[in-house]
């Protein structure tokens, strides 16, 4: 059944130029008459509709939820409380990062929009790397963003009825959560309706991941943490499709799959992103090495993101321990901060290798999936996609099954080379 709600309509042009006139904050962002106001409706989204509105003075983009998925239609209902998720969760990451996320100007409960900050000249970053754009500033900003919503919304840094609260706060996310639970950790790996690859190039693959026990626990394994972790505030979907950048300054958008679940799951969606565009680099080429020193950039950027969110979390723990969890009295004196100093090691490996494995789930659920990523998606010949795809399911199905080959960062950027190198055709 397709959500009624008292007050609520999807919004056109015509009549968002007058809802957004009744807003004192927005009209003077805007300037001018809603007369001068130009509204276009973006529509690269899956899921809501998002209007950019430009007026004399400046711009505003205007989000709003349909009670449905847009990329399907009235046939796949999805609750319009998913933009409460995401306004909660935006709200939670502007007090955490500051800038890097859009400012919010309006929030509209009942018509479960979000008027926010024109994010220009950003472009998503998934376009970018696919033109093999360079952003100096990503694994700066990325780290950051990562460690500070990760950090703070955990049992280290927070009291456990603080926690518990969030918990409460983001406890009825679960449609969107449901999502996650059927795409990435469950239909993959069965006969699904949604289910879509390139064929009959990668048939046999399909086959394989059907049959294929160990895969079958270890994603299992995944989906049993996602279900049951509620270690921190997560994006949720965070990929490089919910980044809009520049060269000097990058955002975050997209919050509306926010839950309390293990951090590997925000962290190992951006290696998962990352390590794609890697391997649909060879789709780009006019000419074979052409691409070099771009696909030098992204593997030298992933590693730089890792190295620094493991800096700026352990970093933060020091500063900040004002979590119930690892409680202070128990590690008095330089003795106990030195033992609570290998725990923090420690943490970060476990947290590591839960990355690699949720990287991995979120690799293949591109290939074999319902969602594909436009860095493979546009590449034309599909021998050429097939093989590229091909290399990263994989490199998917050893970091997912063989965890412990991967103690680091540096080992999957090696993984990822020699695959490359070795593979040489679907
Ligand atoms: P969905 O959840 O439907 O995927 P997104 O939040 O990802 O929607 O937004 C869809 C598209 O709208 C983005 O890919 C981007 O092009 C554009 N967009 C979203 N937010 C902004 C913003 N604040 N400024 C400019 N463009 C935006
Ligand atoms: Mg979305």
């Amino acid at each position: 059944m397709i959500e009624t709600r008292e007050g609520y309509a999807p919004q056109k042009p015509e009549t968002l130029a007058a809802y957004l006139s009744g807003i004192d904050t927005v009209r003077r962002i805007l300037g001018g008459r809603p007369e001068q106001w130009s509204i276009a409706e973006v529509g690269d989204g899956n899921l809501n509709l998002v209007f950019i509105v430009k007026g004399p003075q400046g711009g505003v983009a205007v989000k709003q939820a349909l009670p449905y998925v847009r990329l399907v239609g009235e046939s796949w209902p999805l609750p319009l409380s998913r933009a409460h998720y995401e306004h909660t969760a935006l709200t939670e990451q502007a007090r955490l990062t500051g800038a890097l996320v859009p400012k919010i100007h309006h929030y509209d409960e009942t018509l479960a929009l979000i008027v926010m900050e024109l994010l220009e000249p950003h472009i998503i970053m998934r376009r970018g790397m696919i033109a093999a754009t360079e952003y100096p500033r990503f694994a700066e900003d990325i780290s950051t963003f990562l460690a500070r919503t990760l950090y703070f919304t955990s049992d280290l840094a927070l009291t456990a009825d603080c926690k518990k609260a969030l918990i409460g706060a983001f406890a009825g996310n679960t449609a969107l959560c449901k999502i996650t639970e059927d795409l990435i950790f469950t239909d993959p790996y069965r006969v699904a309706e949604l289910n879509r690859w390139t064929s009959p190039q990668l048939d046999a693959y399909a086959a394989r991941w059907r049959e294929d026990g160990d895969l079958k626990v270890a994603v299992s394994r995944l989906k049993l943490k996602f279900l049951s972790s509620a270690e921190a505030m997560l994006h949720g979907d965070l990929h490089t499709g919910s980044v809009m950048l520049t060269k000097e300054d990058t955002r975050v958008i997209d919050p509306e799959f926010a839950f309390m679940g293990p951090m590997g799951f925000d962290v190992g969606a951006i290696v998962a992103n990352v390590l794609i565009n890697f391997f649909a680099q060879d789709g780009h080429e006019e000419q074979a090495g052409e691409r070099d020193s771009y696909r030098d950039w992204v593997l030298s950027t992933l590693e730089q993101i890792m190295f620094r969110f493991r800096d700026k979390f352990v970093a933060l723990w020091r500063e900040s321990p004002t979590g119930d969890a690892y409680p202070a009295s128990l590690f008095a004196g330089a003795e106990g901060e030195a033992r609570l100093d290998i725990e923090r090691q420690a943490y970060m490996d476990r947290l590591w290798a839960d990355t690699v494995g949720f990287a991995a789930a979120k690799m293949i659920r591109r290939i074999l999936g319902l969602a594909h990523n436009i860095d493979l998606e546009w590449i034309k010949d599909e021998d050429r996609r097939a093989t590229c795809e091909a290399r990263v399911l994989t490199l998917a199905r050893d970091m997912m099954v063989n965890t412990a080959r991967y103690p680091s960062i540096s080992a999957v950027v090696d993984a990822a080379r020699r695959v490359r190198q070795e593979m040489k055709h679907y």
